[in-house]
């Protein structure tokens, strides 16, 4: 017997329906030569956000469009990890982000509040063309490219770019196998369908490297992170009992943290990964302080929890598998609150 793949992850697009990948082309398509063009990811942007924004951003200018911008909400700092990237020259801090862009093209962004103040551009006069593969989608824009069977956005970014006929260039081809690498764990998660790895094989033709893109993007890291990463590991916890005996983990870090040990927030995105691995727990938590009582949540499942529900119950989302939410309080107090929906949830 041979091993099958669930059926609708084998192709991009099946949530997409054809008048929607038909208004998008048009959209682009029909742009006036001056059209004002702004291209938005989420905050706190990783690499699938800025990946499928710039490589799409590439794109469009391989097809003439100028007056093109980039932007993400919040500081303007690019993380170290994608400092390399191609097409950060579109790049522009939120505050020069066109007003009133004839074209609004969103990327990776599950909700609204995910835009930051960017979001008052969806009210603008311009057409909003939303590409994402977020099943907590909130449903916003004007024409929806959302397929949660999309093992990341950039999925269904050269899905439309095949479409608007943009051949891809290396340049391209990088930012979105960055994009790719980031949201399948280097081709590790269940989205790695085959068209995952075909879709790998025609960027790698441009002539990529992938070597030096992982080294650059996934096994780099300041001395001081690495400091970093020791204390707020140092102070996990392992709850074995909790969510029905399927096991907690979690840990936390703070903006002191962060300070003592000359670190940008960003760092902490990869905190997540040594703590999922712990054996002994389903569910691991990393709460990351990002103001006096605010914190950012990362939220990991092996498979036995759908911590996308945990999350949109927070006010937050994500996927079934991995998910986030913005908590208050203390790191007990938001712990409190992410138990008590576990406990909800955990026989199901
Ligand atoms: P992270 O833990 O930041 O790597 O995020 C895991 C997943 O949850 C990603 O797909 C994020 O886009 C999503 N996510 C994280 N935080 C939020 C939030 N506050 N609202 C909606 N989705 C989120
Ligand atoms: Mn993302
Ligand atoms: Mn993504």
């Amino acid at each position: 017997m041979t091993d099958t793949v669930a059926g609708p992850s084998l192709a991009a697009g099946p949530g997409i329906a054809e008048d929607d990948w038909a208004a998008a082309v048009a959209a682009v398509r029909g742009l006036a030569p001056d059209a004002r063009v702004q291209l938005v990811c989420h905050v706190n942007p990783d690499g699938d956000a800025l990946g499928s924004m710039l490589g799409f951003g590439l794109g469009l200018r391989a097809l003439g469009v100028r007056e093109l911008r980039a932007s993400f909400p919040g500081p303007f700092d690019v993380p170290g990890p994608f400092a390399g990237m191609p097409g950060l020259e579109l790049l522009v801090p939120e505050a020069e982000a066109y007003a009133e862009p004839d074209l609004l093209l969103v990327f990776d962004v599950a909700a609204e509040s995910r835009m930051g103040p960017l979001a008052a551009r969806l009210a603008g006069p311009g057409t909003c063309v939303v590409l994402d593969h977020h099943a907590t989608n909130t449903g916003f824009g004007d024409v929806r490219l959302v397929d949660p069977f999309a093992a990341a956005t950039s999925v269904v970014a050269v899905e439309l770019l095949d479409r608007l006929g943009v051949p891809l260039d290396r340049e391209i081809a990088e930012c979105l196998y960055i994009a790719l690498t980031t949201d399948t764990g280097s081709f590790r998660f269940d989205m790695t369908t085959p068209r995952v790895h075909e879709l790998a094989a025609r960027l790698l033709a441009t002539g990529l490297r992938p070597g030096d893109i992982s080294r650059r993007v996934f096994d780099t890291r300041p001395f001081g992170a690495t400091k970093l990463f020791a204390d707020a590991l140092a102070r996990a916890e392992l709850e074995p009992g909790a969510v029905g005996g399927l096991g907690l983990v979690w840990t936390y870090a703070t903006l002191d943290d962060l300070a003592r040990h000359g670190q940008q927030p960003y760092v902490l995105d990869a905190l997540i990964d040594p703590v999922r691995c712990v054996a002994e727990a389903d569910v691991s938590v990393v709460v990351k302080q990002t103001g006096p009582e605010e914190w950012a949540v990362s939220l990991r499942s092996k498979g036995a929890v759908d911590v996308s529900a945990v999350a949109m119950a927070l006010g937050g989302g994500g996927h079934r598998l991995a998910a986030g939410f913005t908590g208050h309080g203390t790191p007990d107090d938001v712990m409190a609150t992410v138990r008590a929906q576990l406990d909800q949830r955990s026989v199901t």
